[in-house]
């Protein structure tokens, strides 16, 4: 993307091209500079950057962010990425989704220079663990849980010094060797780092490098009953992949005085952590955790049903890759936390989808046109995307008996319609000026089909003489078109923000119970009966669609992917 400076702001540069003023020193965001500086004081040969999921559920829209910033930054300035697991959690994580990350990293466009898990680095972490506690930097502390909580002391208040704190190096030694071994349950033992109980930072008050576990794990089986936390494990696996730049997420601000401790005391290389602010989306939640319950308690039909935030539930919707991945850029890099409006993903998502999208005709709520003036059949000529003379025309059959959606007729229209009213006259799109005669009508009153006479004259949708329609209505040829079921989406959550903390209220008692609408009785153009999964379509004044893959060549299920504009606007 291009970013152009204001002229104040570019005097002390030279004017070559256009080209010299975009991306040089206006414009970028803060890791930017941080990436330009460092490689003109040859901080670094080359820029790694590294995406870190944990792989204990899928991935959602923030970690999108998260991987076009990594990504973008490393092929921006000639370096690489690393895809690495961190999974040092055994108990919440599984190979499906180890399988279902790359499998989105890959959809959204990015290909990792090394696939790397934490768990290949136990080894060497144990070793550094070792040679902390030979330096007197680390101890094994009995106390629980419990205890070292209550004994942290408050941001207030100093912590105080375990009992086992002041161990012997060989005793430390051997019980941490100990709990390699297996030789005490969850819980008894616990590795810790020896820095300061008075510390301000409360995270440097000896914090927790390993804990018992006693549980498989889905890469080391059984191998391994001790397991690296978070904090120690993330600094020292950047260390061993020269990771440059580890950009992570603001919450972890205040962990960089440990992330550095750790490499100092170990003197190994020295990975930097940089902070931004997560992105946060409205409508919305975003927590792996909060995500997985969703799923489990069926709120959802799973990870990829189309109303959840994740890369597999956009990709099941209809959003594509370069809709996300312009997002991602069009909201920039934050320092601060800010709530994201949903409608900028769409608007992005409208854009994209508007040149690449094929028009095709459907009715999702038919109702019977019949022309009586009308006899046989014949094919008319249709644009395929007036965004893209590429994409050419189709044909499109034409008979006496049509659907159009039940919406573009009333009996008694208000003075402002524009569509089908007995006595009225549209344009049927690509075909012909139609005047409405007369309605059938069931015992209730309900209006069954309607009857009205063409002109011959128009032929195109044409006006043969000069005179005016002012609405051009949809439809589809009721002797070919086909049946099909069509899902509509809306936000899952009625609240902006779904997981504030409201009084006795968590995020699952603001669902929208109306996210998903399902019609049964859509009639579609012939031509969507050959319809591929992931093919984009703009269904003519209805928005965009593609084919769902629960859809099956006998019963055709379309997505909704979005309205062509942002009916929310009015909503609210
Ligand atoms: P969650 O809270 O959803 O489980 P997480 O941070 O625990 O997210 P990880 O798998 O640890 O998930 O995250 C992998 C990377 O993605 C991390 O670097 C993390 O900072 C980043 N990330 C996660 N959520 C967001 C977000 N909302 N916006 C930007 N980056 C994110
Ligand atoms: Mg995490």
């Amino acid at each position: 993307m291009k970013r152009f400076c204001t002229f104040a702001n570019c005097n002390q540069m030279n004017f070559l091209s256009m080209d010299n003023i975009t991306d040089k020193t206006q414009g970028l965001n803060f890791l930017e500079e941080i990436i330009e500086n460092d490689l003109q004081n040859n901080k670094y040969k080359e820029i790694i950057t590294r995406f870190p999921p944990e792989p204990n559920g899928y991935l959602h829209i923030g970690h999108a962010k998260s991987i076009c910033l990594n990504f973008g930054l490393a092929k921006k300035y000639g370096g690489k990425t690393n895809l690495r697991f961190d999974d040092t959690n055994p108990v919440k994580e599984d190979v499906e989704y180890v399988d279902s990350i790359k499998e989105d990293i890959k959809w959204l466009g990015f290909q990792w220079a090394e696939e790397n898990y934490a768990s290949d680095y136990f080894e060497q972490l144990y070793q550094w663990a070792c040679v902390l506690i030979k330096k007197g930097l680390a101890y094994v502390d009995d106390q629980s849980l419990e205890e070292i909580r209550l004994n942290r002391g408050t941001v207030q208040t100093p912590g105080k010094d375990s009992p086992y704190r002041n161990r012997s190096v060989d005793e430390n030694l051997d019980l941490f060797q100990a709990m390699r071994a297996g030789e005490f349950a969850d819980g008894e033992k616990i590795l810790r780092a020896k820095i300061d109980m008075a510390h301000s930072n409360m995270h440097m008050r000896d914090p927790l490098l390993y804990r018992i576990v006693h549980s498989e794990h889905h890469r080391t089986g059984s191998k391994w009953c001790i397991y690296p936390m978070y904090d120690y494990a993330h600094g020292q696996s950047d260390s061993i992949e020269n990771i440059t730049h580890s950009i992570c997420t603001l919450e972890f601000d205040v962990h960089r005085p440990l992330y550095d401790w750790f490499i100092e005391q170990l003197d190994i290389f020295p990975s930097h952590q940089y902070e931004f602010a997560r992105l946060n989306l409205s409508y919305t939640v975003m927590s792996k955790r909060k995500l997985l319950q969703l799923v489990k308690e069926g709120f959802v039909s799973g990870w990829d049903d189309p109303r959840m935030p994740t890369i597999s539930g956009f990709r099941r919707r209809g959003y594509t890759p370069e809709a996300i991945r312009n997002f991602c850029d069009n909201i920039g890099v934050a320092k601060r936390d800010n709530l994201i409006d949903y409608s900028r993903l769409e608007f992005a998502l409208r854009e994209d989808l508007n040149k690449r999208a094929k028009r095709v005709m459907a009715v999702l709520n038919p109702i019977k046109l019949i022309i009586d003036n009308y006899e046989g059949e014949e094919a008319l000529e249709a644009i395929n995307n007036p965004e893209d003379e590429t994409a050419g025309t189709r044909q499109i059959t034409f008979s006496n008996t049509l659907y159009i959606e039940r919406d573009d007729f009333m009996e008694n229209p208000p003075s402002k319609y524009f569509r089908l009213a007995i006595g009225k006259e549209v344009r049927l799109r690509y075909a012909y000026f139609v005047t409405c005669t007369s309605v059938e009508k069931d015992e209730a009153g309900n209006v069954t089909a309607i009857h009205c006479t063409y002109d011959p004259l128009s032929r195109g949708g044409n006006s043969p003489d000069g005179r005016k329609v002012k609405g051009t209505i949809h439809w589809v040829n009721a002797k070919d078109c086909i049946d099909a079921e069509v899902r509509l989406f809306d936000r899952l959550f009625t609240e902006e923000v779904p997981d504030k903390a409201e009084e006795g209220k968590t995020f699952l008692d603001y669902i929208n119970k109306d996210s998903l609408q399902i019609l049964r009785n859509c009639k579609l153009e012939k031509s969507l009966s050959d319809a591929l999964h992931l093919e984009k379509y703009q269904f003519e004044r209805l928005g965009y669609f593609l084919v769902d893959y629960d859809s099956k060549p006998e019963s055709i299920v379309f997505n909704r992917t979005c309205t062509l504009k942002d009916s929310w606007i009015k909503q609210q």
